[in-house]
């Protein structure tokens, strides 16, 4: 038995599943998970000493690799003054000036520990702020655990086939209302059924969560305009998309401007951080500025902000830094395209910038359920023949590939090489 194999038999004695997040578990490929022991750059090693390229980069957090140095040296600065004081720090306030500065629709930020946390807090705020209960979600969207959004929310529950969570309340669920991506319809029609009952409509701007969806042409801005019309909260959930397709995230890059954005991932550079905020009108309700209560011991945590700051400051001072890994995006995931096509294997290959995902079907996917139509069985396969030449990519169909600054020519020829081999 391998070191990961014992790990993990100790884990599932004590932790359940073994893991710590369902996404984590190896179950949907049919493996034990490897336990990883350090990082560096492009490359993880796992607790048997076997190194792979990481295509996973924890889940997106990792943009500029592991172990980038501007991050690590903040992060050893930090630790010296002290780990946590449950008080007003000054790192916080350059934190949101820099978040203020950089994502122009923000004109106000609170700090959170979780994307999670991000999300369920600024659909509090939206609720508050209009006064009315109902949300709606798309199918396939993921926005965290929390009791309200489990509905039809892909990620780990999309592998598991489940379409909710066992110990949500009806009650927890009866105003979130389902949609379908990349509809405008649909939306529409949940407007209609509803009049003056829907707070907010919440979209990642980028389905990054039952693999990759691209937004249709004109999606983003009928949601603008169908919130605009209804008095309804605009709410992007750019966990993923922030400061990854730009560094104003899927906002900038397609050019709509949401009424509240919620980050995590990216933001705390590897550190537990989320983060919601946007029109001042609405961020003014939140306690103890007004109303709406949210709060949070650990938040803004000296430790965590100082690693997602100067993660933050590499992305925005960096010049082409963005330009540079979309484009290394648009070369990496055509090549890849070209692969699959050549050898003939059905196939839709969904990417922007550094976020793509393949999907094993001969359909165009464009929603929960054409992502459904992908063959897993495939993708198990395929997962597992990469792992094996030493690419780690996610253990799901339902998940996107991370590229990284740090990936370089050499490591994206190795994995291209690696599909060849799988499509022979
Ligand atoms: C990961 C993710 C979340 C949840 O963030 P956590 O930090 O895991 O709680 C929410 N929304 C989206 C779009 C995500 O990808």
């Amino acid at each position: 038995m391998g070191r990961s194999e014992e790990l993990f038999e100790r884990a599932k004695q004590v932790i359940p599943g073994g893991v710590n997040s369902p996404v984590r578990a190896f179950g949907s490929v049919g493996m034990t998970p490897r336990f990883i022991e350090k990082g560096f750059g492009s490359y993880i090693w796992d607790s048997e000493g076997n190194k792979y390229i990481d295509f996973i980069g924890s889940w997106g957090p990792m943009i500029l690799g592991h172990q980038n140095p501007d991050v690590m040296e903040e992060v050893r600065k930090a630790i010296f003054d002290g780990l946590s004081f449950g008080a007003a720090t000054e790192r916080e306030v350059d934190m949101a000036e820099l978040i203020c500065e950089i994502v122009p629709s923000i004109e106000m930020v609170r700090m959170v520990n979780s994307g999670t946390e991000a999300v369920m807090s600024a659909i509090r705020a939206a609720r508050g702020f209009t006064g009315r209960d109902k949300i709606v979600k798309f199918a396939g969207c993921y926005h965290g655990h929390s009791d309200a959004l489990l509905v039809q929310a892909g990620s780990g529950l999309m592998t598991q086939g489940i379409p909710g969570s066992a110990g949500v309340p009806e009650g927890c669920t009866k105003d979130t209302l389902s949609a379908v991506y990349n509809d405008l319809d649909s939306v529409k029609a949940l407007f209609e059924a509803n009049p003056g009952e829907i707070a907010c409509v919440i979209v990642e701007p980028v389905g990054a969560n039952m693999g990759v969806v691209l937004p249709k042409e004109g999606f983003l801005e009928g949601l603008r305009k169908l919130c605009t019309e209804n008095g309804a909260v605009l709410i992007f959930d750019e966990v993923i998309t922030g400061f990854r397709l730009a560094l104003d995230g899927a906002q900038g890059f397609y050019g709509i401007t949401p009424d509240l954005t919620t980050f995590g991932k990216i933001i705390g550079g590897g550190m537990p951080v989320g983060a919601y905020g946007g029109r001042k009108d609405i961020m003014s309700c939140v306690a103890p500025l007004g109303p709406v209560y949210q709060a949070g011991t650990l938040s803004g945590n000296p430790v965590a902000m100082a690693a997602g700051i100067a993660q933050l400051k590499v992305l925005k001072d960096t010049p082409d830094i963005y330009k540079n890994l979309n484009e290394k995006g648009d070369r990496f995931f055509a090549e890849l395209d070209k692969i699959l096509t050549e050898a003939e294997v059905p196939h839709c290959l969904n990417h922007v910038g550094s976020l793509g995902c393949i999907f094993f079907t001969d359909k165009e996917v464009v929603d929960y359920e054409s992502a459904q139509t992908s063959d897993t069985a495939r993708f198990t396969e395929y997962f597992r023949h990469m792992l094996g030449q030493g690419i780690y990519i996610a253990p799901s169909q339902f998940e996107a590939m991370f590229l990284s600054t740090a990936h370089t020519e050499e490591d994206l020829a190795k994995t291209l090489d690696a599909v060849r081999g799988f499509v022979r």
